[in-house]
């Protein structure tokens, strides 16, 4: 039995022992950089806010390889600084199943993804402080574990921290749980993903590489990673992220099992020695319809803010984050929590999110229904053409041109 608790602050509670039922206006739970993003923006829009993660550690472990556009950055108003930018880039470079590879050079080229390696660990944790900064209250190694809806307009949410059980009485939930989110489930949204929906990624971080172009990150197409890519993130120049995503209807091997022959056939890591695995997630069939309910929003990760192309889902997440942060906390200040009332954020989320993701969702249709020859020759037609200042749009246009297939795919769309 919980007893209402008036301390002004959950770590009050937590010294004084009197268990407890906590008042907040909102609760995120999860500090990923969607979280902690829209923690900060419903208090800095005048909310009380409280901030859980179940790690003991922001940041860590890593699920990601960590290619920020600086473009996403600048967005969101975020100064890139050298604590937590590992790398700058200064291209892409494709690989095709044989070997060719096609140079695109950033400041011609505007790819998503592509600008900077972070250092999650650092940057992560970074996004929690300035969410502190705004006056939010973070508690870590605390977990969410089950939601339902209280007698008042209000939302209880189950919580363990440190042994202690606890419940957090919140006006509005912000679920930004992740890939394996619950908390949608939990109010009652449909956030089931579908196995070809859902890249299945295994990744090292390695060291000792020999990369022919340490500035650039790499993608390589075709059966090495069936149903998605591999690719290599240099974070320094021995030092990178090698991993791959594949969806396991296309393969009966896992990730990791691609990962560690991608690792020893690669003329860049054959000397490479892994100093971290990360193994995880990565929701790629578009943004979620149902991100709202009474009280309730999911963001990032949690509903499939993730470009379908690429797997990026930091800068997508994040400006999620920033709208749902916003509303709530006009929300609370208008003391509307209703889905009518934060409808608000999923028609904004889909105008800045959505909708460019349907372009994404296709082209990635397009390059998964080419067989290993398809793309070795478009790669070849792509070596020779002359690259001006183009973006994602016109790459696309190029490629229509020298395949077929992809006017027969794309036409429509670019
Ligand atoms: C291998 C791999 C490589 C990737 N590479 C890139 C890349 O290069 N660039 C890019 O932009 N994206 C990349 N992504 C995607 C990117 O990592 C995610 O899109 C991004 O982390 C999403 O942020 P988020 O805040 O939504 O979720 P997360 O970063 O997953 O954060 C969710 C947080 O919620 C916490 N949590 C979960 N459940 C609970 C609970 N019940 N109670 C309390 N806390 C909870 C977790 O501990 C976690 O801290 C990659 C993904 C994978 C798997």
């Amino acid at each position: 039995m919980y007893t209402s608790m008036p301390s002004k602050s959950i770590r009050e509670g937590i010294i004084k022992g009197d268990f407890m039922i906590i008042n907040t206006d909102v609760l995120v739970i999860g500090a990923g950089p969607a979280g902690s993003t829209a923690a900060k923006h419903a208090a800095l829009n005048g909310a009380k806010v409280t901030l859980i993660d179940k790690k003991s550690e922001i940041g860590a472990p890593k699920r990601c390889a960590e290619g920020v556009s600086k473009d996403g950055l600048a967005k969101l108003g975020i100064e890139p600084s050298s604590r937590w930018v590992a790398k700058e880039l200064s291209g892409v470079r494709l690989v095709s199943p044989n070997g060719t590879d096609v140079l695109l050079d950033d400041d011609k080229v505007k790819l998503p993804e592509s600008g900077y390696i972070l250092e999650r660990k650092v940057f992560d944790k970074h996004m929690a402080m300035d969410a502190a900064r705004a006056g939010v209250e973070i508690l870590v190694k605390t977990i969410a574990t089950g939601l339902k809806r209280g007698e008042e307009d209000q939302v209880l949410v189950d919580v363990e921290s440190m042994d202690e059980k606890f419940q957090i009485k919140a006006k509005i939930v912000i679920g930004a749980d992740g890939p394996e989110s619950r908390v949608g489930r939990w109010a009652g949204l449909k956030t089931s993903i579908k196995p070809k929906n859902m890249e299945s990624c295994a990744q090292f971080e390695m060291a000792n590489l020999d990369m022919p172009y340490p500035d650039c990150i790499d993608f390589y197409f075709g059966s090495v990673a069936p149903g998605g890519y591999a690719w290599i993130f240099p974070k320094g120049d021995d030092i990178a992220n090698v991993g791959l995503g594949i969806l396991t209807t296309k393969t009966d091997k896992t990730a990791y099992q691609h990962l560690l022959e991608f690792v020893k056939n690669n003329p860049a890591t054959k000397n490479a020695q892994p100093v971290e695995l990360n193994i995880g997630g990565d929701p790629v069939g578009g943004m979620l319809k149902d991100i709202v309910a009474d009280n309730v929003m999911i963001v990032g990760d949690a509903a499939s803010m993730v470009n379908p192309l690429t797997g990026g889902g930091i800068i997508s997440g994040m400006i999620g984050g920033m709208i749902a942060g916003k509303i709530a906390g006009a929300a609370i200040q208008d003391e509307d929590y209703s889905k009518k009332r934060l409808k608000e954020y999923k028609d904004k989320a889909q105008e800045e999110i959505g909708d460019s993701f349907k372009k994404y969702l296709k082209a990635k249709e397009y390059l998964l229904s080419l067989s290993d020859k398809e793309l070795d020759s478009i790669a070849d037609a792509f070596q020779d053409a002359e690259f001006e200042s183009i973006n994602t749009s016109e790459l696309i246009k190029l490629l229509i041109k020298v395949s077929p297939k992809a006017l027969l795919k794309l036409g429509k769309l670019f």
